[in-house]
C-alpha cells in the first residue's frame, strides 16, 4: 500500500518536468517540425533558445526525468499537492504523512515510542539531552541521548573485553538528515528498494536519539559487520545493556525492514531481556500491548 501510494507522487512529480518540455517544444512553430525550406530567421530563435537551455543543463532534465525523481523525492512524503511541495515546505510541516499514517504524540522520554513504517515522529521532534559521543570511535560526529550513552559505553566495554572493537557508524539523525539519507538511497537503488533498508523522514528510530548503528573499527561496512562474529555477540548480549536489535532476521514481514544486526535501540534492560528471551522484536511487543 505504501509503495503503491508512494509511487503516485513520483509520476506526478515528474509530470511538470514533461510539461515544461512540452511548452518549449510548443513554442517552436509547428511548421518547423516539418521543415519545408521556407524557414525565416525569427523562427530560429525558439530553437536557439532550446539549445541554450540544453547548454545550461536544463535540457538534461528533459532527457533524464528519472534523476529528477530521486532528487525531488521530498514530494513522496507529502500530502501537499505535487508541484506545490518544496523541500522547505515539507520540512516545515508538522505532518507529511501518507493516507492512514499517524504522527506520534510526544510524551515523556519516548523510550518506547512506536516509530515504524506507519507511525512517524513529528518533523520538529528533537530529543532532549543529546550528547556528543566521545568515548567510542565514530565515523563522524555523532550524538546520542546522554542517558542512553551511559549504557552504550557499558556495552562497548563488554564487547571490547570479548575481543570486539566496535564503532558507532550512525546515531541520532534529525528529520532533515533522515530525509537526505532516504533520498540518497532512493537515488542509489530506487524507491521500493530504499524502503526496505531505509526509513522515510519521521519514520526512523534514529530520530529518537536512543539508537545506534554499530560497525567494526576501521570498517564501517554493514555487510562486514553482519558477517563478523561481532553481530552474533550483539544479538546475544545487547539486551544485558538495555538494547534490542530492532530489525531481526526472519521478522522482515513484521518490521518491514531487512535484517539489520547493527541497528540497536535502547529500551531498558528489563524489556530488552524479555524481548531477547521471547525472541520478539520491539515492533511485535508494541503491537501486542
Ligand atoms: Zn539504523
Amino acid at each position: 500500500m505504501a509503495e503503491a501510494t508512494g509511487f503516485e507522487p513520483v509520476r506526478a512529480c515528474a509530470q511538470p518536468i514533461f510539461e515544461i518540455g512540452a511548452l518549449v517544444h510548443s513554442a517552436t512553430p509547428p511548421h518547423l517540425l516539418y521543415y519545408n525550406g521556407s524557414m525565416r530567421l525569427k523562427h530560429l530563435f525558439p530553437i536557439l533558445g532550446y539549445f541554450f537551455l540544453l547548454g545550461l543543463g536544463v535540457g538534461h532534465r528533459f532527457a533524464s526525468p528519472q534523476e529528477i525523481v530521486a532528487k525531488e523525492s521530498w514530494e513522496l512524503f507529502s500530502t501537499i499537492p505535487p508541484g506545490e511541495a518544496t523541500q522547505g515546505s515539507v520540512l516545515g510541516a508538522v505532518s507529511v504523512l501518507q493516507a492512514g499514517e499517524c504522527v506520534l504524540p510526544v510524551e515523556g522520554k519516548m523510550i518506547l515510542a512506536h516509530v515504524n513504517k506507519t507511525c512517524a515522529l513529528p518533523a520538529n521532534y528533537v530529543p532532549a539531552g543529546l550528547t556528543k559521543i566521545s568515548s567510542i570511535p565514530t565515523t563522524g560526529t555523532e550524538y546520542l541521548r546522554g542517558d542512553t550513552l551511559n549504557y552504550l559505553n557499558q556495552l562497548y566495554g563488554a564487547a571490547k573485553t570479548s575481543g570486539f572493537n566496535l564503532s558507532v557508524v550512525s546515531a541520532y539523525r534529525s528529520y532533515a538528515t533522515q530525509a537526505a539519507t532516504f533520498n540518497y538511497w532512493v537515488g542509489q537503488s530506487g524507491y521500493a528498494a530504499a524502503l526496505m533498508g531505509s526509513a522515510r523522514p519521521g519514520h526512523s528510530e534514529h530520530q529518537l536519539g536512543t539508537v545506534v548503528d554499530l560497525g567494526l573499527i576501521g570498517n564501517s561496512d554493514f555487510a562486514n559487520f553482519t558477517a563478523s562474529p561481532a553481530a552474533g555477540w550483539i544479538a546475544k548480549n545487547a539486551s544485558r545493556f538495555g538494547f534490542t536489535v530492532s530489525y531481526q532476521p526472519g521478522k522482515e514481514s513484521i518490521t518491514g525492514y531487512i535484517s539489520e544486526p547493527w541497528h540497536i535501540r535502547y529500551v531498558g534492560t528489563e524489556l530488552a531481556t524479555k524481548l531477547y528471551q521471547q525472541k520478539l522484536t520491539l515492533e511485535e511487543y508494541l503491537t501486542r500491548e
